[in-house]
């Protein structure tokens, strides 16, 4: 038996308006003629009261992110080739977004210290150099990308993250205030994906206390968000920001599991973005997740959300298989879901039988 040794993030912040103790945060990190790198999700593109109160110096940089799509490995290429042109090295890179601004900045800062493309390091264990300086700032709660050791991208042939050790922040500012105007709907989807990363480690097979301590908490908090409240409030966005990071704390030593390996096939071929993803499919879920599935049914009705449906009606032959493969190659999380014996379980037909009613 060999047991992870889990890098976590360096240092965390917290607290309803800690965002404005980046400067101080940074200042150190700060090296000669290297600036700080700014990746702003592009829906903060026109929010000027935000983007006065990030601390750009001397020659910093602030990037208005493409966060329309999930990061894909060319974004990260050219995000990085750009800023070894320009400056030579920087001295951090810090994403402020939800979790795919996030895992931008993890990705591109890999890769100012790493040879090759991004696709080259999709994969476990494979970066071979510490990253530049990296913060995480989320503006979303949810994803759990704030913790994760991982950073979530498509590249030419698959959808994979670059999981490593040197792939964790080295500081995450947790202010709660920051997550307060994001749209109803979106805030539900990633909301959800917490929920979910929640169920997936407590009822697989690769449970343990660790996880379960910090799942067992995320999931109450979800629930007291999205079920036992009756306005949105301050104290939502406090609890829902630390379900977030409890529930990244939770799959970081347990895995996801079978939401998660659909969604990633939904992804890949239509680019349906991860929140979404998960809920569209979870939806369907009832065989394997029941309970779970009740509290979701419960939280959509009650939030009045629509949850689209009919998603993957008229895809081709081809288009079902690659989904199904895509799904299929994420060993792990089915290992988690279904134990060992999972390929008996889970077979092509009855996955794609599962595709065919998203
Ligand atoms: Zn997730």
């Amino acid at each position: 038996m060999k047991f992870r040794n889990f890098k976590m993030v360096d240092y965390v912040v917290y607290g309803r308006g800690c965002f404005d103790q980046l400067d101080e945060i940074l200042a150190p990190q700060r090296k000669a003629d290297a600036p700080m790198v700014y990746l702003l999700d592009h829906h903060f593109e026109n929010d000027e009261a935000l983007k006065a109160r990030i601390p750009v110096r001397g020659n910093d940089i602030l990037i208005n992110a493409d966060v329309t799509h999930e990061p894909k490995t060319t974004y990260i290429d050219e995000l990085s080739e750009m800023l070894k042109e320009k400056f030579g090295t920087v001295s951090g890179v810090i994403g402020i977004g939800g979790g795919s601004a996030m895992d931008l900045a993890k990705a591109v800062a890999i890769m100012m210290t790493n040879p090759g493309k991004a696709h080259d390091y999709q994969g476990w264990d494979l970066v071979k150099n510490p990253a530049v300086y990296k913060a995480g700032i989320p503006t979303l709660s949810g994803t759990g990308a704030e913790v994760s050791r991982t950073t979530v991208l498509t590249g030419p042939t698959r959808k994979l993250g670059m999981n490593s050790d040197f792939t964790p922040f080295n500081q995450i500012v947790l202010d709660p205030a920051l997550i307060k105007n994001a749209p109803k709907n979106q805030r539900f989807y990633t909301g959800m994906d917490c929920f979910i990363h929640c169920i997936e480690s407590l009822k697989g097979t690769f449970i343990n206390e660790f996880s379960r301590s910090y799942g067992e908490k995320a999931q109450d908090l979800c629930e007291e968000v999205y079920l036992h409240k009756d306005e949105w409030d301050e104290e939502s966005d406090e609890k829902l920001m630390m379900a977030s990071f409890a529930g990244g704390m939770s799959i970081a030593y347990s895995q996801v599991g079978i939401a998660h390996t659909i969604s990633y096939g939904l992804g890949y071929l239509l680019g349906t973005k991860h929140g979404i993803g998960n809920c569209i499919v979870f939806n369907h879920l009832h065989e394997y997740y029941p309970e779970g599935v009740e509290t979701f049914h419960k939280m959509v009705a009650k939030n009045d959300i629509h949850i689209p449906e009919g998603i993957t009606r008229g895809l081709t032959e081809e288009q079902f298989d690659t989904m199904i493969n895509v799904s299929l190659g994420m060993v792990p999380l089915w290992e988690n879901a279904l134990g060992k014996d999972w390929q008996k379980i889970m077979t092509r037909e009855k996955l794609r039988a599962i595709y065919e009613k998203l």
